[in-house]
């Protein structure tokens, strides 16, 4: 079982620095002893200008069969014999991972004391495996390595040389060529081999999973098979499977979240005056949103749409709110609310105060009823169009609370951003983005048709040409008390909204 990694280096970054990102001497040859054979480093080459690191393990195929005993992967009659004639001696498996794992543990987590600059940039970097079975075939090989920055060499090798006839065999000769932190580099073997290979020579627990998101971080959430990776990881066993997915979403999300929110934030921090303190756009939001919710005179407040419990979390900081309540459709946004929250260590005065509960802002719920305020934070353009007058209808037909405030961007602003290509939305997700005059016919016409009124706050700075990057609206019930014509309206947009 063979694999070499090599880079080329200058005389001021000479290639030998390898050698120290490694925490193994080029001059050396050592050997390390792993439950399944040895495991031995060396430096065929190993100059300033080209290093190339080898990791070669010997199996021991007694060994291996003895420590499989007992964990119920043999069985099967003519497993006996297989079980020492095999391919594990000399294809790159998950034995090579776990020992490459064993060997280069500091460098796999990218600590490098020596040289920690080095260990922290991308390195022209060249893998070989020469013997690598591979499931799935070459073009498997190129999908699982190609999203991740690598040139992907891949030759099928022949099941005989000699009678090509034959045709391939299940192995290929693996080449990788890139620009990556050696880390980096080394994550994606440690995970990609084993599920090329796809037979772990041990049992899958558990812990596998903390494994995998470990290996997988930076880089496993939003691979496009990020699902193959997972499960064959994880030898198909689908409990597990699912929880590493759960997982990986919550990363994604939260780093969706993050990117595309802050990226968009900063730029309009960027662009803000210099001389004051930079303010995320997202804070600034929250902020105009108290003071509304504060001016309203509200005390039972419901955030629809809460995400991942922000606005949550500012108006328990204020007791003249006494109950708060987080709505999402998403149960994995709430997860995270609630560990934002700390709601299950939170003590029992403040935890009296917030709630949160999955729900859909598309249909009606008695859940919402009672309320005097409601927030719709960045919500309504992640709805279709025709999705929308259900949501107007759930919050001003039924829920009814006596201020709405809803916040959506105004995508007039979005030239004065230089990050965002002409034409594209601030947010993957989102359906559409109003100008201000269509976010103030949208909402002068649900206002009329529900019975309230409404005017306009910008959020962020207020251009003279373009608007604010936020736009809110402020709606309050023009007549608190219900009267038949509320009910008249109720009844017409009733069907309106079952139509839609
Ligand atoms: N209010 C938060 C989050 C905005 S992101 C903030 O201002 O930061 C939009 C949120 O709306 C997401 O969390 C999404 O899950 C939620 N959402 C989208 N459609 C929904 C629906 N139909 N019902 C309830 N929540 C919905």
């Amino acid at each position: 079982m063979f694999l070499t990694i090599s880079t080329t280096g200058t005389p001021e970054r000479p290639a030998t620095d390898l050698g120290f990102l490694l925490h193994k001497h080029p001059e050396n040859a050592q050997a390390f002893s792993t439950s399944y054979g040895t495991a031995h480093v060396l430096y065929p080459e190993a100059s300033a200008e080209r290093c190339t690191a080898a990791l070669l393990l010997e199996v021991d195929p007694v060994a291996l069969v003895r420590r499989g005993k007992g964990k119920g992967k043999t069985g099967a009659p003519d497993a006996a014999l297989a079980q020492y004639v095999n391919d594990r001696p000399y294809a790159a498996s998950s034995l090579l991972a776990v020992a490459l794992s064993t060997v280069f543990s500091s460098a796999l987590r990218g600590v490098c004391k020596a040289r920690p600059e080095r260990a922290e940039e991308p390195l022209p970097l060249r893998v070989e495996v020469p013997a690598l079975p591979a499931r799935g075939g070459p073009d498997l090989v190129r999908s699982l390595f190609e999203p991740l920055g690598w040139t992907v060499h891949v030759e099928p090798v022949a099941l005989d040389a000699q009678f090509p006839e034959w045709g391939d065999s299940r192995y290929v000769q693996l080449v990788l060529e890139g620009e990556l932190r050696l880390a980096e580099a080394l994550r994606h073997l440690y995970v990609l081999l084993p599920v090329l290979d796809d037979a772990k020579h041990y049992w899958v627990s558990a812990d596998e999973v903390d494994k995998l998101l470990r290996a997988g971080e930076g880089w496993l959430a939003g691979h496009p098979e990020q699902k193959l990776i997972t499960s064959r990881y994880l030898s198909r066993r689908w409990s597990l499977t699912r929880q590493a997915m759960e997982r990986l979403e919550l990363v994604r999300l939260a780093e969706a979240d993050d990117t595309a929110v802050e990226e968009i934030d900063n730029a309009v921090d960027e662009q803000a005056d210099t001389e004051e303190r930079p303010v995320p756009l997202a804070v600034r939001r929250r902020e105009a949103i108290l003071a509304a919710l504060r001016a309203s005179g509200a005390a039972r407040v419901l955030d629809l749409g809460c995400g991942q419990g922000q606005l949550v979390q500012e108006l328990l900081k204020d007791v003249r709110f006494t109950e708060i309540v987080g709505v999402d459709v998403s149960v994995r946004a709430l997860t995270i609310a609630s560990r934002r929250l700390k709601l299950d260590r939170m003590g029992e005065r403040q935890a009296s105060r917030v709630r949160l509960f999955q729900g859909s802002l598309a249909y009606t719920d008695k859940r919402l009823k009672g309320y005097d305020a409601a927030v719709l934070s960045e919500v309504v353009e992640h709805l279709d169009l025709p999705r929308l007058p259900a949501l107007e209808y759930a919050v001003f037909g039924s829920a009814r609370p006596r201020t709405v405030l809803v916040t959506t961007p105004n995508v007039e602003y979005n030239v004065r951003w230089e990050t965002l290509p002409a034409g594209h939305v601030r947010h993957g997700d989102h359906r559409f983005e109003w100008t201000r005059a269509e976010f103030r016919e949208w909402a002068e016409r649900v206002a009329a048709r529900h019975g309230y009124q409404v005017r306009y706050e910008p959020v962020g700075p207020d251009d003279p040409e373009v608007g604010p990057p936020t736009q809110m609206a402020v709606f309050t019930l023009a007549a608190p008390d219900t009267t038949t014509t509320t009910t008249t309206t109720i009844t017409t947009t009733e069907k309106e909204a079952k139509a839609a």
